[in-house]
């Protein structure tokens, strides 16, 4: 192939690539998409997932067939449906008394994630900052 020509199909596709935010080394997909959801609005497809594996996973191949059958069919319903903050990260739940009435504040998830605490090169995990959501016991198995 004439090199000028895979040269220019090269550049264009990395101009594509770079509309879309860049995973920071070693950063994991879970903040990855936290942070990516920011600035791009979610365009109901994984996308930005699938960047993520392009530029951190190239290997992951059934990554998007992962995320699917755990809940996540698009960027931000990873996020809510497969990956969840991890409990540490959530505040307690308590009890208060109001006008000699308990009322029980309810354990509430982090209003922003904190840094990635990293993942080695090529993994799909998610860091400590995430567990992976666990579908009740009686949808296990249909
Ligand atoms: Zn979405
Ligand atoms: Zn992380």
């Amino acid at each position: 192939m004439d090199a000028s020509i895979a040269d220019e199909a090269e550049a264009y596709v990395r101009g594509l690539l770079s509309e879309w935010l860049d995973p920071d080394p070693g950063e994991c997909l879970a903040c990855y998409l936290d942070r990516a959801l920011e600035r791009h609005r979610c365009a109901g497809d994984l996308a930005l997932a699938e960047h993520y594996r392009d530029v951190a996973a190239p290997r992951a191949t059934a990554l998007v067939e992962r995320l699917e059958s755990m809940g996540g069919f698009c960027d931000c319903e990873v996020l809510c449906n497969a990956l969840q903050p991890a409990w540490h990260l959530w505040s307690t739940s308590r009890e208060i008394e109001i006008d000699g009435r308990e009322i029980v504040l309810e354990a509430e998830p982090p209003p922003s994630m904190p840094p990635c605490t990293g993942v080695r090169r090529g993994s799909t995990q998610p860091c400590r900052n995430w567990h992976t959501m666990r579908r009740p016991a009686r949808y296990r198995g249909r």
